[in-house]
């Protein structure tokens, strides 16, 4: 039998119309999923009509604006900082506001409230920028490390396979993981309180167990973190720019 071919929906949800691609396979149940980026896909039984499919996505409408949310919520705002004297910087929760001195080397400090920065040129807001970024990763990684342990003694039944833990600047998620015990947070999230920092590991730890945003998920979440609501509250309100 010839593949059916994938249609798209539009479904209408509390923040706007939101297209859904539907992909039709032997099966026999309709799934969704809304992906981090909020695209959201449906695989549907091969032979339920388009307009059965389209119901059945409008009834779960109200599901699917709550996923979307949820990834919205969970993605740091784009960084355009502009790298001149006075201008405020973010490190575990605190600002701290830069100051640039002219020498022969690139250094950065962080002196009381201040980022001692020391470039060539003042003006060179790209070396500025560079070793800002290189100052930042050096205090994530220990940072990170220690934290990850931490949870991990803290919520010992995650301790299940080997972690890896990687750290990368990504654009719209504050962590991620695979199935293969890969944990990645972006390094931006140095930038929070070290409470935000643990939501976060804790978060995609628990996803090695539980892969989706499922109520198993929040039961699991719950049990490792109890006041994980609070933290989160907390990650949302920072703002990167
Ligand atoms: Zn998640």
């Amino acid at each position: 039998m010839p593949e059916r071919p994938s249609e798209t929906v539009l479904v209408d949800c509390a923040d706007g119309p939101v297209p859904v691609a539907v992909q039709f396979r032997e099966r026999k149940r309709l799934s969704i999923s809304v992906h981090p980026d909020g695209v959201v896909t449906a695989l549907a039984p091969a032979h339920r009509s388009i307009d059965d499919v389209a119901a059945h996505l409008r009834r779960r409408q109200s599901w699917i604006t709550r996923q979307r949310r949820h990834f919205e919520k969970y993605q740091p705002l784009p960084d355009e900082k502009r790298y001149v004297a006075g201008e405020t910087h973010l490190y575990l929760g605190r600002q701290y506001r830069l100051r640039l001195c002219e020498a022969e080397t690139t250094s950065v400090k962080l002196v009381g409230r201040f980022f001692h920065v020391t470039v060539l040129e003042k003006e060179d807001t790209r070396s500025i920028a560079t070793a800002m970024d290189g100052w930042y990763r050096l205090h994530a990684e220990p940072i990170f490390h220690d934290r990850l342990e931490h949870c991990l003694d803290a919520a010992s039944s995650l301790r299940a396979h080997p972690i890896q833990l990687r750290i990368r600047p990504m654009k719209r998620r504050w962590g991620s993981c695979s199935s293969a015990g890969t944990i990645t947070l972006n390094i931006d999230l140095v930038k929070a309180p070290l409470h935000c920092i643990e939501y976060v590991i804790i978060h995609e730890l628990c996803h090695l167990r539980v892969h989706d945003h499922s109520p198993a998920f929040y039961r699991l979440l719950g049990r490792c973190m109890p006041d994980w609501r609070k933290r989160k509250e907390r990650l949302e309100s920072i703002v990167l720019r």
